[in-house]
């Protein structure tokens, strides 16, 4: 079983299932985790946890925390899943987002109400106050209330070469990915978020090039760099860094790429409970973590307050909107007196 890519592998040295209870001593880099957890399926949970990502994970945790019966239902296709180290994380920054996921997965094994299953949810349907959840192998179970942190997924613009080096030399958030590229050139893909890149990016670049790809720079907006219009039409590795092909003819090298990327929700949920959406297209969620569903509450990448443009998309935001949501969840079962 390989449960990162990058950098970073995890592999397993060894994996028994005793009593319904998966045991994987997992090699992280190079240190050996013993991980133990709850397998077998029941036909009812108290809570069913969607995302093994930072949101899901730490809304595990919640549950686990007070006792409360819940199980966590990880795809393995994680949006972070092609970043080596991740960054502005307190005490992990640096750290492999697949170890993170190790470490919290581990964690959890504390925890004997808490299930975790490696496998696909496909469909989630309301049945009164109650949810009926039907699994990738077509098993089925209920729950009286469903926390969903399935996260997004990044479309990014049909540049050839793009997608293969994101997370690593293209990436969209100068908090998590600049400081590693201080005192190089940056390259910008697209003019409209020209001026906010280069304006926080600033004091860590050695300077910009912004390839414009048919938008303009904002009302009012200057930027201290070349903006170019000729057209992308390619991305490859040089060495340490990237050489972009322009429809001119002409070539432009920096070290890393910025770009603003399209999200789509990774998961048919929102959809399938009907539930009330932000413009950005995230599950528009309340202060409590809330949806529009009673019984549904919604943390990490995937959810909103609707006083935001889009969502605060980081490790530590998402397991604290996880925490939130586990927290709600854990107090709609208490208001319909499930103790
Ligand atoms: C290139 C890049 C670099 C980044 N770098 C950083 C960084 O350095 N620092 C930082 O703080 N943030 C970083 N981020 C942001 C960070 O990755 C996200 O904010 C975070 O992963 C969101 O967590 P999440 O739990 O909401 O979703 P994810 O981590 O995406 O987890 C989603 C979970 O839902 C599961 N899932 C989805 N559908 C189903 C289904 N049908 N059935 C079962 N399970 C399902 C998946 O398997 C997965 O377990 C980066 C993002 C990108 C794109």
């Amino acid at each position: 079983m390989l449960l990162a890519s990058g950098v970073v592998r995890i592999s397993t040295v060894n994996r028994a299932e005793p009593r319904g209870c998966l045991q994987v001593d997992l090699k992280v880099d190079d240190r050996v985790m013993r991980t133990s957890q709850r397998t077998e399926l029941r036909s009812h949970t108290d809570i069913a946890i969607l995302g093994g990502g930072p949101a899901g994970l730490q809304a595990a945790l919640t549950a686990g925390r007070v006792g409360r019966q819940a199980t966590l239902f990880d795809d393995g296709t994680y949006r972070n899943a092609t970043v080596s180290h991740m960054h502005n994380v307190v005490t992990h920054d640096g750290t492999p987002p697949a170890q993170f996921r190790a470490a919290a997965r581990a964690e959890l094994t504390a925890y004997d109400t808490v299930c975790v299953r490696e496998e696909r949810v496909e469909t989630i349907e309301r049945d009164g106050e109650d949810f009926r959840l039907t699994l990738a192998s077509g098993d089925v179970l209920s729950a009286y209330a469903v926390v969903l942190a399935t996260g997004v997924r990044d479309e990014l613009p049909p540049i050839p070469g793009l997608q293969d080096v994101w997370g690593d030399l293209a990436a969209q958030c100068p908090f998590c990915h600049a400081f590693e590229f201080k005192g190089t050139r940056i390259g910008i893909i697209g003019a409209s978020a020209a001026g906010h890149y280069t304006a926080l990016m600033g004091p860590i670049a050695g300077g910009f090039v912004v390839f414009a790809e048919g938008q303009e720079l904002g009302e009012g907006v200057s930027v201290d760099a070349p903006v170019l219009t000729a057209r992308m039409t390619s991305v490859e590795r040089t060495g340490d860094g990237l050489r972009v092909s322009l429809d001119d003819g002409t070539t432009q090298d920096v070290a890393v790429l910025f770009v603003v990327p399209t999200l789509h929700q990774s998961a048919p949920f929102a959809e399938q409970l009907g539930l009330e959406l932000n413009p950005s297209g995230c599950v528009r969620i309340d202060e409590f973590a809330r949806t529009s569903v009673p019984g549904v509450t919604a943390g990490g990448d995937l959810a909103h307050l609707a006083a935001f443009p889009m969502p605060m998309a980081t490790v530590l935001m998402a397991a604290g909107g996880g925490q939130l949501a586990g927290h709600s969840a854990i107090a709609r079962l208490l208001a319909r007196g499930l103790r």
